[in-house]
């Protein structure tokens, strides 16, 4: 971790720290200098959001975890922010559905891979999959190469911060996917089965807690009337209000 001199008083404390897990990721060579940039254009929504986690982002949690315990070859791709920000929380949602971890990243490269995989093994990761050269989905980038026994074979993809690309062809694939992304109005957003508008360092942890207890507690029936409760054109219009009431006066 870099060490911030931000004092705890400062109002954008919270902020600033989680800002200083993706420079940590950067020196580590695990986030890329475009990671950083994405990462901006997140703080800016989650300022709008209030910086909380909303009932829209609740009701989006439940029928995640939900659909995550129900799902035949779920699979959770991580990105380098995603890496950066909950390592931890990463590997104990990967456990506790279970699901493994499968690096995928735009700006690709193997050495970055590596260091992610070595950085969420550092966090207690079983296994981590890479992506293969042989295996192609339908992406017309980098992240079109996945692994023929994660992402290839899944039938649900939790995506954390994505790219709308992406999520489109996984989507046209006939994959389920399941994102975190602070813009509601993202094309990821829109084309996602399941979208958790809040940050990432707030969702994840709670969407781990929620796997675990739904998976101790809840029935089959009780898991299908999560995902029927989910309501996707709703939840997004719901967070875009709250984008809208932070400036109306
Ligand atoms: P799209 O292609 O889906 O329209 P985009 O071009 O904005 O989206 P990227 O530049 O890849 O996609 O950005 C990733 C998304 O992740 C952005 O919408 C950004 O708001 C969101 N994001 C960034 N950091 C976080 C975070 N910490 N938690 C949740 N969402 C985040």
């Amino acid at each position: 971790m870099t060490p911030s001199d931000t004092p705890q008083s400062h109002p954008r404390y919270t902020s600033l720290r989680i800002r200083d897990r993706i420079v940590d990721g950067l020196r580590r060579g695990i986030t890329s200098e475009h990671g950083l940039l994405a990462h901006g254009r997140g703080e800016a929504f989650d300022y709008l959001v209030g910086e909380r986690t909303h009932a829209f982002a609740n009701a989006a949690i439940e029928a995640a975890a939900a659909k995550m315990l129900l799902a035949k070859t779920p699979v959770i791709s991580v990105n380098g922010n995603a890496a950066a920000l909950v390592p931890d929380d990463l590997v104990k949602l990967s456990r506790a559905v279970p699901a493994p971890l499968e690096v995928n990243l735009f700006h690709r490269s193997e050495k970055r891979e590596r260091l992610i995989r070595e950085f969420l093994v550092e966090h207690g990761a079983d296994t981590v999959l890479l992506p293969s050269k042989n295996y192609a989905n339908g992406v017309d980038s980098n992240r079109r190469f996945v692994n023929p026994m994660g992402i290839s074979v899944a039938d649900l993809v939790f995506v954390p911060l994505e790219d709308g690309d992406r999520c489109e062809a996984l989507r046209a694939a006939g994959k389920e996917v399941i994102t975190v992304d602070l813009n509601p109005a993202s094309r990821t957003a829109e084309s996602a089965t399941i979208a958790i508008v809040d940050n990432i360092v707030r969702a994840v942890p709670i969407l781990s807690r929620i796997v675990q207890d739904l998976k101790a507690t809840a029935t089959p029936e009780e898991l299908a009337d999560n995902i029927e409760r989910y309501e996707h054109t709703t939840v997004l219009a719901a967070a875009r209000r709250q984008i809208v009431d932070k400036f109306s006066v």
